[in-house]
């Protein structure tokens, strides 16, 4: 008898090891059951209710049967529903945003990551205010709008409170039309008390990757320091929104360990929040080990081709409807082209992954001393806007929701009642025409001028429409930050 139990604040009660293998099994043994199958992807169809299009979502073990499923037309039909659901809940719109490494010290021994400490060989960087404050400009002057702030975990060197000083500095920094309106926060596992003063400094989305939902390889994936504890980094979530936090972000680093494995666990961890917090995670991202520093992704056994990632992507999709998806630089142009449909919703562009890698430097000149992997799409992030263009796709620079305090349910009930293209498409093309008139190309500006135009006449709602053909007019005319 397995102890699982989602609703328990024990890391190996709500990601149990025996329910897991136990999915496995159940996977497995119905995986060429066709009429399960269909009746599973019927019940994950987006449905019109009086209250907007509604999907229900899969459990771990019904999603579980998809991903272990090897009949081409099954995964064809998967890949069907996943971009039908991501058309209904986050249309084209691809929201953009880029990492800022704070510091590389770090007192972790993470085998997969060449900022363990006992890599001696790189230099280590934290970066002062003075330099926070350059990158955040180079990042402003690029169009970015969004950050992601990184930092390896080192009580000493990167306390707290030093995180606190630079997220007052990012937001303190107003360049040119440049902004930095929302600060979404990647770093270790912390206090109840910590969580709190991060959201008292005005955070978006915690992030914080499990790496790996198996404990025992977790344990020797991360032989040493604070982040060996399995417990305390797996029940960081529950901490962080009892310190107020109502936006988190999960994601496991494949590439570790079994695929479908960390695919139930994701999935476990996803179904507790919801059971204790009335809340699902609010961005999954989807990372695999790279090449870097002294790393050598081949000595991981579970590495995953394209075909398997994008399978991954399209299951998330349609187990978990209103949960972001995010893809970063880790994964090249024809990759990212592959899974953007399936049901990504952000990604990363222009990205640097070392510690002041953004001021100073080219737009075709990276420094690779500090870097944490290597980044397989190097574009700049013009390149990437108008790529996404070209895919048909509208770049978003939106932070509107949580500037407007809807996070948390409050963010998954305007997506239930499909406000969404009465809110978030005008709030995706003003923000882009910002972008367009402050930072782009004349090539990019041309593509995107057509595009906001052809996509202004898809608002629904008249008044809506009007009035953001109106910002729109108002932001060529030098007005800024609109917002529904
Ligand atoms: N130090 C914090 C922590 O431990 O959670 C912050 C996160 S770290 C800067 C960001 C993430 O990068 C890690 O959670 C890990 O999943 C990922 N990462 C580390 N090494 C990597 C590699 N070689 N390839 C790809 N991703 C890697």
């Amino acid at each position: 008898m397995s102890n699982y139990d989602p609703k328990s604040l024990k890391a190996e009660e709500f990601i149990n090891h025996e329910e897991i293998l136990e999915t496995l099994k159940y996977a497995d043994e119905n995986k060429h059951n066709r009429e399960l199958i269909e009746q599973i992807l019927e019940k994950a169809r987006p449905r019109k209710t009086e209250r907007g299009i509604e999907c229900a979502g899969l459990s771990h073990r019904e999603a579980s049967v998809l991903l272990a499923c090897d009949i081409p037309e099954m995964t064809e039909k998967m890949y069907s529903l996943a971009r039908e659901i991501k058309e209904a809940f986050y249309g084209n719109r691809i929201v953009m945003f880029a990492p800022l490494y704070l510091s590389n010290y770090c007192v972790n021994k993470c085998v997969y990551c060449p900022y363990h400490y006992q890599n001696k060989h790189i230099p280590r960087k934290k970066l002062t205010q003075e330099e926070v404050a350059k990158e955040v400009i180079a990042l402003q002057d690029m169009g970015h709008k969004r950050l992601a702030i990184e930092a390896g975990e080192d009580p000493v060197n990167n306390p707290l409170e030093y995180i606190l000083e630079c997220i007052k500095t990012i937001y303190s920094i107003k360049h040119k039309n440049g902004a930095i309106r929302r600060v979404n926060v990647n770093i270790a596992a912390t206090t109840v008390e910590n969580y709190r003063k991060l959201k008292e400094a005005g955070i978006g989305t915690y992030i914080l990757f499990q790496e790996t939902y198996h404990k025992e390889s977790y344990e020797r994936l991360h032989p040493a320091g604070p982040k060996h504890n399995y417990a305390y980094h797996t029940e960081a979530m529950d901490r962080a929104m009892e310190g107020g936090i109502d936006d988190v972000g999960l994601g496991v680093l494949f590439g570790l360990e079994l695929y479908r494995y960390e695919f139930a666990g994701l999935l476990m961890h996803a179904e507790h929040l919801e059971a204790v917090h009335g809340v699902g995670p609010h961005t999954i991202s989807v990372p695999r080990v790279k090449r870097a520093d002294d790393i050598d992704p081949d000595v991981f056994d579970n590495g995953i081709d394209d075909d398997t990632f994008a399978k991954i992507i399209a299951c998330i999709r349609i187990a978990v409807p209103y949960t972001g998806m995010i893809i970063s630089t880790r994964e090249n142009q024809s990759c990212r082209d592959k899974v953007l449909g399936l049901g990504i919703s952000q990604i990363s562009g222009g990205s640097r992954t070392s510690v002041g890698g953004y001021a100073g430097y080219e737009a075709d000149e990276r420094p690779h001393d500090t870097e944490q992997f290597d980044v397989s799409d190097q574009r700049s992030l013009d390149e990437v806007v108008k790529w996404l263009m070209d895919l048909g796709y509208i770049p978003s620079f939106c932070t509107a929701c949580y500037r407007e305090g809807r996070t948390g349910d409050r963010f998954m009930s305007l997506c239930k009642t499909g406000q969404i293209q009465n809110c978030c498409h005008p709030n995706a093309l003003m923000t882009l025409k910002e972008y367009l008139e402050d930072y782009a190309s004349p090539e990019t500006k041309e593509v995107g001028e057509r595009l906001i135009a052809k996509e202004l006449l898809k608002i629904p709602n008249e008044k809506a429409r009007k009035l953001a053909t109106e910002y729109i007019e108002n932001i060529h005319l030098g007005k800024r930050d609109f917002r529904f």
